[in-house]
């Protein structure tokens, strides 16, 4: 019987917890929450294994839309900047309610903290940080005229645990507190 090569087994699993490099051209690791692929021997962070998909070729993975990885060049080639950024983004527009540190935002996109950094700032004109907040206060904005939630509420729906840090995020990136700011809308609102 012919077993199916892109099956994630034992063996594969070990081979890519260990960095094995004797895998590397009998196949290839995605991971479904980064979209990022992999050779087994990259040194990157250790998936959840439900994550991982197996390819046996690199072609099958970017024909799936998943990018190579910045640090093990699946395809050895060097993955362009404004792409690698792109999944960085991407990453945070769907997790920005998520604990996000530049560390953690570096292993996700298999990069260092200070290459992300300089590259993010480079490319998109903002630090990382920068656009977390930006994304983060464009969801509060949204729930403060969607909804009536408390302003407590909005913070930890969009990732900010620091209710006083999120007031004077807010009024620092608006001009306003999420109070007024909801306030003035709803005047504007019925004001026509
Ligand atoms: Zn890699």
């Amino acid at each position: 019987m012919e077993t199916d090569r892109t099956l994630m087994t034992d063996e594969k699993w070990e081979a890519i917890i260990s960095n094995d490099a004797s895998y590397n051209g009998e196949f290839f690791y995605a991971v479904k929450t980064t979209g990022i692929f992999c050779k087994p021997s990259c040194k990157s962070r250790v998936p959840k294994r439900d994550n991982v998909r197996i390819f046996q070729h690199a072609e099958q993975a970017l024909a799936e839309q998943f990018r190579p990885c910045k640090r093990c060049k699946p395809t050895n080639e060097r993955l362009p900047d404004h792409e690698w950024i792109a999944v960085v983004t991407k990453y945070i527009d769907k997790n920005f309610n998520e604990k996000l540190t530049l560390e953690f935002l570096a292993e996700v996109s298999h990069g260092s903290p200070y290459h992300l950094h300089r590259t993010f700032k480079r490319i998109t004109g903002q630090t990382p940080v920068e656009y977390i907040q930006g994304i983060r206060i464009g969801h509060a904005k949204e729930l403060l005229i969607q909804t009536d939630r408390a302003t407590s509420e909005i913070a930890l729906s969009v990732g900010l645990q620091n209710v006083p840090y999120f007031i004077t995020l807010f009024k620092k990136k608006t001009g306003y507190t999420p109070l007024e700011f909801r306030r003035i809308y709803e005047e504007g609102a019925r004001n026509g």
